[in-house]
């Protein structure tokens, strides 16, 4: 299936909650969740009781547009996510969280989901001293992730220092040097945006 190239807020909207995908504006008055807090299109305004279905669908595609994939990428991340001993939906989240894009985000280097996506596949991350620019490598326990010298004075990364977010525990960060190091696996409370995970579980398991 095509990647999604519409209006992003849309998205949000759709999901009734902020998903973050456009950067700095999700923390301004201009954020549409907050000025139009309602589903888009002719019928958004409209009431709205979820079936059982309808929710769990709704969890799942919240969780695909945070991260960018899409469904057949999803269902691969699930089907790994069941392969592993423990509680599905926490794996999955967990995986999720460790692709290089999101750490590429989550250690405040970019300042969406997509615009570190982007980062990756333009060639400006390396793992290890290695160029990877594939945004959905899995970083590992220890893995050092950096921007490469030559693009770190570009502009987007003197802003992502001046903006200075916080980051997870389980990623150390050394902004200066636009450097960072996997120091232990993510866990649920490290998600920012909450997650019944158990709802998409339910999903794939009908
Ligand atoms: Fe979502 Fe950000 Fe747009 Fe708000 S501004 S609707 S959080 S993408």
């Amino acid at each position: 299936m095509a990647r999604y190239t519409g209006p992003v807020c849309r998205l949000c909207r759709r999901e009734g909650t902020k998903l973050y995908l456009k950067g700095d504006r999700c923390y301004t008055n201009k954020c549409a969740v907050d000025k139009r807090p309602y589903a888009p299109g002719q019928h958004g305004q409209g009431r709205r009781k979820l079936s059982e279905y309808g929710l769990q669908l709704r969890e799942k595609q919240k969780v695909r547009r945070i991260y960018g994939i899409n469904e057949k990428q999803f269902r691969r991340y699930f089907a790994e996510a069941e392969r592993q001993k423990g509680v599905t939906g926490e794996i999955l989240m967990r995986l999720l969280e460790r692709r290089l894009d999101n750490v590429i985000y989550r250690l405040g280097f970019a300042a969406s989901r997509p615009q570190a996506r982007q980062l990756v596949l333009h060639g400006h991350v390396r793992v290890n001293g290695k160029k990877v620019n594939i945004p959905s490598y899995l970083v590992d326990l220890g893995d050092e992730v950096e921007i490469r010298e030559k693009s770190k004075n570009l502009q987007i990364f003197q802003e992502a220092k001046e903006a200075a977010r916080s980051v997870p525990q389980w990623l150390e960060v050394d902004l200066d040097q636009l450097k960072g190091k996997v120091v232990s696996f993510p866990s649920m409370e490290d998600l920012d945006i909450p997650v019944e995970a158990h709802l998409i579980v339910e999903l794939y398991s009908r």
